[in-house]
């Protein structure tokens, strides 16, 4: 294991929307950061097609296209962008400290700040089929890809909020949204049930698991177990929606920094702090409510201020 000489400023953990605008922000600030990118480079967008909801894009853009972007923008303003994952942190309580951060288990960088944005990461059933028909149907993100759906029918797995939520938006675009519930209830709040069921569009099928998706390059069906009887159907869509819920992507922050029952980092109040002197949440990893990537960077571009805030304060100490 080596350690870098030189002590950072700040380092980015994350290249998503939140990581990207917060380099843009820290870089422009002269902070100089270093930003890792994980194991998904450009984090979760780069896994949708089409963006048509980030502000300034009359026309969309392509996911991918659209973190390349963002990572150019960071690197113009000299964001050293590292592909690399950071696999341990030790984090300093005292003010002022050092916190250390080891990257692919080989190497440990020493910085006076982090900003985490290491997002979170959709869960999928891991069916084959499901796997293989990503991008080609399958989608864990309603409000990113519905759109491309409108008119067609699609199904929705989950009974949770994100799954009641989804499913009544895309209950408003396409012409029938079929919601699989794995028990013979939804956990999802009685609020978002009643909206559920005020869609005459949307077919709610209790105790169902999907067998299998159907379809070569593109998904053409499900086939549909019914958990009680055993009793097996198809049914014919063109589009699958998984919303079993999101993981965030703390694991290496665990018995150091601050989560909710979830494992996402609670910040304080309205900023991105944690409960770690300069140390920084942004992204999805913080936001389990709204998780959007123009939401993300905004949270980049508020982790970057509070870290050029908080390194100004150290430096007169
Ligand atoms: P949840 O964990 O609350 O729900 C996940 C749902 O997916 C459950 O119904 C669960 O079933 C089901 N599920 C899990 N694994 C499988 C599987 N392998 N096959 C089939 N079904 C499966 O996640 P959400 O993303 O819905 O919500 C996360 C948090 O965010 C919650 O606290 C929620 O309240 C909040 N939220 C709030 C919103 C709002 O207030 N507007 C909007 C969206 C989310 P089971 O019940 O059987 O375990």
């Amino acid at each position: 294991m080596s350690t870098e000489s030189s002590t950072l400023k700040t380092l980015i953990i994350g290249s998503g929307p939140a990581g990207y605008t917060a380099a843009i922000y820290a870089a422009r600030a002269d902070l100089r950061p270093v930003l890792y990118t994980g194991i998904e480079p450009g984090g979760q967008l780069t896994t949708t097609t089409e963006v048509d909801n980030f502000p300034g894009y009359p026309e969309g853009v392509d996911g991918p296209a659209m973190m390349v972007d963002l990572q150019k923008q960071a690197e113009r303003f000299g964001t050293e962008v590292m592909i690399g994952m950071a696999t341990a942190v030790e984090l300093s309580k005292e003010v002022g400290g050092t916190h250390k951060v080891t990257i692919d288990n080989n190497k440990i960088l020493e910085t006076k700040t982090i900003i985490i944005a290491t997002g979170a990461s959709a869960k999928y059933l891991g069916l084959p089929s499901e796997q293989r028909l990503r991008g080609g149907g399958v989608s864990a993100c309603a409000v990113c890809d519905g759109f491309f759906y409108k008119e067609q029918e699609v199904a929705i797995v989950g009974g949770g909020d994100t799954a009641a939520e989804e499913a009544t938006y895309l209950a408003n675009i396409c012409k029938k949204v079929t919601m699989l519930v794995r028990k013979d209830h939804m956990r999802a709040s009685k609020a978002m049930q009643h909206r559920v069921n005020a869609k005459d569009n949307i077919d709610l099928r209790y105790n169902c698991e999907i067998d299998e998706v159907l379809g070569d390059q593109l998904v053409e069906g499900l086939r549909i177990v019914n958990n009680q009887t055993g009793i097996k159907e198809e049914i014919s869509i063109t589009g699958l929606f998984i919303a079993i819920g999101h993981k965030p992507n703390t694991e290496i922050f665990k018995d150091q920094l601050e989560m909710d029952n979830d494992g996402y980092l609670i910040t304080v109040g309205k900023s991105t702090k944690t409960n770690y002197p300069g140390v920084f949440a942004s992204g999805d990893v913080q936001d389990k409510e709204y998780r959007q990537a123009v939401t993300a960077a905004g949270t980049g571009c508020m982790a970057a201020l509070d870290a050029e805030r908080y390194l100004a304060s150290i430096e007169s100490l």
